[in-house]
């Protein structure tokens, strides 16, 4: 049974609404981090192909690609710091 009368409660249910904002829609185990190469911000995208145990990671302003090795409970973030390891230890 509600307690509001009916207006009070349409009002209510707004503010409440207004409070807890939409949150973004993200796409899971599909992450952009910075790219080192070419320095643009959220260019490079993960892929996280699991089975496989492949992580691919690539930029798509510069189009720098690295791919390394995860495992089950490898995050995006994993691979992107691979990439990051990989470039140093090249350089
Ligand atoms: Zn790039």
């Amino acid at each position: 049974m509600c307690l509001f009368p009916e207006k009070a409660h349409s009002i209510y249910a707004c503010a409440k609404r207004k409070l807890a904002p939409k949150r973004k829609t993200v796409v899971p185990l599909d992450e952009a981090f910075n790219c080192t190469f070419c320095n643009h911000e959220k260019s490079c995208y993960v892929k996280m192909d699991k089975s496989r145990s492949i992580g691919k990671i690539m930029c798509e302003v510069c189009l720098e690609a690295f791919q390394t090795r995860i495992h089950l409970l490898s995050a995006p973030v994993d691979v992107y710091n691979d990439w990051i390891d990989a470039c140093e230890s090249v350089n």
